[in-house]
């Protein structure tokens, strides 16, 4: 008997090559949101699942992080008078369900500021 020692992308690779794909749950805006992962990006979970979740969803893993430390809300980029950001959602902005959309979203304006009103 030998005494082979393989890498997690050793051991995925082989079992993706026997047909076996890979998912992972994530917390989203309603609930768990599941992806697929490539092979690549199941061996990229082992050591760091928020990179390799960020990668299937096509953002970096600091976007990735940032839509879900949002609350899956992309703020107006608006200032107030007072010079405070404004509170308000963009439109189509609460409750975003992919980080992509999120970062797409990112510098619009709520109903409000992007009617120029204020
Ligand atoms: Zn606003």
């Amino acid at each position: 008997m030998t005494n082979e020692r393989f890498t997690p992308a050793e051991v995925i690779n082989r079992l993706a090559a026997e047909g076996i794909s890979f998912t992972a749950s994530h917390d989203g805006p309603v609930g768990k949101v599941t992806v697929h992962l490539s092979p690549d990006q199941a061996a990229r979970y082992w050591d760091d699942p928020p990179a390799a979740l960020a990668e299937a969803h096509g953002v970096t893993r600091a976007q990735y992080l940032a839509w879900q430390g949002a609350g899956y809300v992309v703020q107006c980029a608006a200032r107030t008078a007072r010079g405070r950001q404004c509170r308000n959602p963009v439109q189509g902005g609460h409750l975003v369900e992919s980080p992509a959309q999120w970062v797409a979203l990112q510098g619009d304006y709520c109903l409000l500021h992007g009617e120029g009103l204020e």
